[in-house]
């Protein structure tokens, strides 16, 4: 293999894969180097397996980070159309599915890695996999990349390594010293798209319960963030997607040492005095006969009624019509605020993004170029953006690769024509 390439890339992710593609369609010689064993392991895992590649909703509220702007030049290139447009072409068919989630039609993330790497083979992009990197190097205007297998040397390079979220998929951080080497700065790295632990002991007593209703998140008495959806409590925390949206604000005000928790409602439909007057008539009135457990069957799983019970010290066995006004105040609250401490997330294994990454201040988002370093580009989840859960991370990958890729190949044809 020849070993001088015009662009080489570190990572074979959704962004490098992307980057290496459209670097080559507009005729760049291309290596991606990859550690792992294959390409697009992490697109593998997407979607529940499925693939969610984008969502019909696009603009600046899906995504985080310092400067959340930084996204708009790069999506006015390549956007929700364009990527639609992309994928059709190589063959997925896009499926909408509920909430503007696109998945493809043969519900295969397998299928998404498989024409990307089709794709490249027809433009001759090269991955050499299994590549262990020592060091990246700049001299004048050549990148060398000292690896394991020997040196290879390029006139640019892309950094798409990503994050350090499910490092088994080959995101483990490691692309993190080279961009350091450079003189870049990174932001702080928190996991995002995660579950939350929680510190009350009741979350054992409702652990498997899935139920709709609203998340509200807050920091030091402050409300943060708020998501609807189904709730789903597990004997260490919260999961599902609420409790994922808001995750990386938590991990953000757990790292500055700050208190944090959520309050969830199960009533998120009703006002407060809506709640409460479903619970008089509940209890009070069609209540003649029961327990307060029996009065509660029929609202919530049944595992919470308990719970909720509990927690406005309500006894399960007194009789409904004999709870007070207070009592049943206090019910109202705990279905409409039922609080939970945060004090952890299940961390970077478990989170499916990673906050936090290279500082937008030092990247041109026109073009995805380093401000410090002429010739180095990045592109994918290595950078201080991610997005919410819904298709807006691969979004992301794909159109800063597609970015990266394109500035890259226009560089290459001005320096062609000096
Ligand atoms: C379980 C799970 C489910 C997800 N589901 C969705 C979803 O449905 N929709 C969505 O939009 N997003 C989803 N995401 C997020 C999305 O997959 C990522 O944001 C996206 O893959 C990031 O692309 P990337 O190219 O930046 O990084 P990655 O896809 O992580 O690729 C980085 C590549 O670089 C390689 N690499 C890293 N370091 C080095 C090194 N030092 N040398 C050589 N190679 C290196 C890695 O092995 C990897 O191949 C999910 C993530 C997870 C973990």
């Amino acid at each position: 293999m020849s070993r001088k390439f015009d662009v080489i890339i570190v990572g074979a992710g959704a962004s490098g894969l992307m980057a290496g593609i459209q670097a080559a369609r507009k005729g760049a010689s291309v290596l991606i180097l990859e550690h792992m064993d294959r390409a697009g392991k992490k697109i593998l895992a997407t979607g529940n397996g499925k693939c969610n590649f984008t969502n019909q909703k696009q603009g600046i509220a899906y995504y985080n980070g310092k400067n959340p702007a930084f996204v708009l030049p790069v999506f006015r290139q390549f956007g929700l159309e364009e990527t639609l447009q992309f994928f059709h072409e190589l063959g997925i068919y896009p499926k909408n599915k509920r909430g503007g989630y696109y998945y493809p039609a043969s519900g295969q993330a397998a299928s998404v890695v498989e024409v990307l790497l089709m794709e490249c083979k027809r433009l001759h992009v090269r991955i050499a996999y299994n590549v262990g990197i020592r060091e990246i190097r700049k001299e004048t205007d050549e990148f060398s990349f000292h690896t394991k297998q020997g040196i290879f040397k390029s006139s640019f390079c892309i950094l798409a390594t990503g994050g350090k979220a499910a490092k088994k998929t080959g995101s483990d951080g490691s692309g993190i010293q080279y961009i350091e080497k450079f003189g870049h700065k990174l932001t702080e790295l928190v996991p995002a798209l995660v579950q939350m632990q929680g510190k009350q002991s009741f979350l054992r007593e409702i652990a498997g319960i899935r139920a709709e209703g609203s998340l509200q998140l807050y920091i030091e008495e402050q409300k943060i963030a708020e998501d609807v959806g189904e709730l789903q409590l597990t004997e260490f925390g919260v999961s599902g997607i609420p409790a994922f949206q808001v995750s990386r604000s938590a991990a953000y005000g757990l790292l500055l040492g700050k208190q944090v928790y959520v309050n969830l409602n199960f009533l998120p439909e009703l006002s407060k005095e809506e709640a409460n007057a479903l619970f008089q008539q509940r209890f009070l009135v069609n209540g003649t006969g029961k327990n307060a457990a029996q009065a509660m069957i029929g609202l919530f799983p049944w595992k919470l009624n308990g719970v909720l019970l509990n927690e406005s010290r309500i006894s399960a066995e007194k009789p409904a019509a004999d709870c007070s006004q207070k009592e049943l105040k206090r019910l109202t609250q705990a279905a409409q605020r039922l609080r939970i401490d945060i004090i952890g997330t299940k961390g970077f294994d478990h989170a499916q993004a990673t906050a936090g990454g290279v500082d937008t201040e030092e990247i041109e988002p026109v073009t995805m170029e380093s401000r410090l370093v002429s010739g180095l580009y990045f592109a994918g989840e290595v950078v201080d953006i991610d997005g919410l859960c819904g298709g807006y991370n691969l979004q992301w990958a794909w159109s800063s690769g597609f970015v990266a890729g394109n500035a890259v190949s226009c560089s290459l044809r001005t320096r062609r024509k000096l």
